[in-house]
């Protein structure tokens, strides 16, 4: 099963990856490509990252955890101390210059991160805390006006938390059903289990478009259409796509697409859901309070238009500023320039962490990202961890939010290693070295 509607045809096993279609709307011309930087430059990427000049154990950082926070360059981390330095307000509510200020880089933002999106109406980003708060919002205000007891809705058993636990509360509010997709044994979603699925006729398919746990990039475009003509709405959890893929809202023809900043070099605590704007409008709000409403009586209130509906409260300011930074540094490295880089060290790693006697590595070998979940041998994955982080390699051990899938391959959990824009094969051997070093080690104590 290929779907196109990513670059990161990326685990093509030869040559690099296919131009992505649509690379050049997803610029937009608001967040414009930087021609200079298409030639990759690695070294030139790392420099903008001041934490990775760092050492930890008195070695080099090897920082291979971007999949559950990236770094953020210093371009990031200087739009966001401008604006507590010399724009700090709050917005939309001032007429004095600091809220007017304020309240433009807070909406310039949203052009940048709906330009990330592939969405054409910045009106459709409703910024929140990150994908959780994201997938939170639908199940609450969706979920709550639309699904009854006699609904059913299609999830996988590759979700994230976060995108099952809002749907088994909405399930425990309303009685509705969930069911879920089954996961084949090279980590794909089974399609023939989706279609079984389907014929119950849910009301909403809601996956994630990126394992963070098995690198599978599923193909959206063909579960979308699948969904939409059995009458259902489709919600992506794009969490680990929206930092490594294009993701082009209109061309994925989903209806709901959840992202986090601090998965794509921007700060944490901020995040976005896009949604289709006559889905916003018959949404009810899902928090009440100031910069919400339209007009407030004793007796009752009305609504502000989308998607300041959504945004009760004094939001992230600067945290949106600096979403909106990192969308654009995004594209000022070139979307397809990303994938092709992380193409070409998805292919190096999996031919590494492939030849490593012992090493069990989850998720398909092509149509993935640059994330790698592994056992080895029996070394319990949080002692693999800490002992490669002695050495200043920083890796995530555990069940990475995703129990059901781990319980799926009766596991409690896997070491899971994951690369970025700054991430370096010299970084893949560091690791490939540590492993080495930790069977000798367990060795030694077996
Ligand atoms: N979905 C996926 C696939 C993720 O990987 C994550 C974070 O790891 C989330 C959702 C949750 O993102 P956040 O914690 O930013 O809300």
């Amino acid at each position: 099963m290929t779907d196109t509607n990513h670059p990161a045809g990326v685990l093509a096993p030869d040559g690099p990856p296919p131009v992505p279609e649509g690379a050049s709307q997803a610029d937009g011309g608001r967040a414009e490509a930087d021609p200079g930087t298409a030639a990759w430059d690695v070294a030139a990427i790392r420099v903008q990252f001041p934490i990775l000049s760092r050492e930890v154990h008195g070695r080099p950082l090897v920082y291979l955890d971007s999949a559950a926070s990236s770094q953020q360059p210093l371009r990031v981390l200087r739009r966001v101390a401008r604006y507590e330095r010399e724009q700090h307000a709050n917005v939309h509510r001032g007429v004095h210059q600091l809220s007017t200020e304020a309240t433009e880089a807070y909406e310039d933002a949203r052009l940048a991160v709906a330009t990330h999106a592939g969405a054409a109406d910045p009106a459709e980003i409703v910024f929140t805390r990150g994908t959780t708060e994201a997938v939170n919002l639908v199940a609450s205000s969706w979920g709550g006006a639309f699904i009854g007891a006699d609904d059913d809705i299609v999830l996988t058993k590759m979700e994230h938390h976060s995108n099952l636990v809002p749907w088994q509360l909405l399930a425990a509010r309303t009685g509705c059903r969930l069911h879920f997709v089954d996961v084949t044994a090279d980590g794909t979603l089974d399609l023939d289990d989706l279609d079984r699925l389907l014929e119950r006729r849910p009301r909403l398919v809601a996956f994630t478009h990126v394992s963070n746990s098995l690198g599978t990039i599923n193909p959206v475009r063909e579960i979308v259409s699948r969904a939409h003509a059995a009458g259902a709405l489709a919600l992506v959890d794009g969490a680990q796509a929206a930092p490594h893929l294009l993701t082009d809202v209109a061309r994925l023809g989903c209806d709901f697409y959840a992202f986090s900043g601090h998965k794509m070099c921007g700060p944490t605590g901020v995040g976005a859901l896009w949604a289709r704007r006559e889905l916003l409008e018959a949404m009810p709000p899902y928090q009440g309070g100031g910069e919400m409403i339209s007009e407030v009586k004793l007796e009752g209130s009305s609504w502000a238009k989308v998607p300041h509906k959504f945004e009760a409260g004094t939001p992230n300011i600067s945290g949106v500023v600096g979403f909106g930074e990192a969308a654009r540094f995004l594209a000022s490295l070139g979307r397809e320039a990303i994938a092709s880089h992380e193409g070409a060290l998805t292919r190096y790693a999996l031919e590494r962490l492939g030849a490593i006697e012992g090493l069990r590595l989850f998720g398909p070998m092509r149509e993935r990202t640059s994330v790698f979940s592994f056992t080895y041998g029996d070394v319990h994955p949080h002692d693999l961890s800490t002992i490669l982080d002695q050495r200043g390699i920083a890796i995530r051990a555990g069940h990475h939010c995703n129990q059901p899938l781990m319980d799926h391959y009766d596991i409690s959990g896997t070491a899971r290693a994951s690369l970025y824009v700054y991430s370096t094969a010299e970084e893949i051997d560091a690791l490939c070295d540590g492993l080495a070093m930790a069977a000798e080690v367990f060795r030694g104590i077996s």
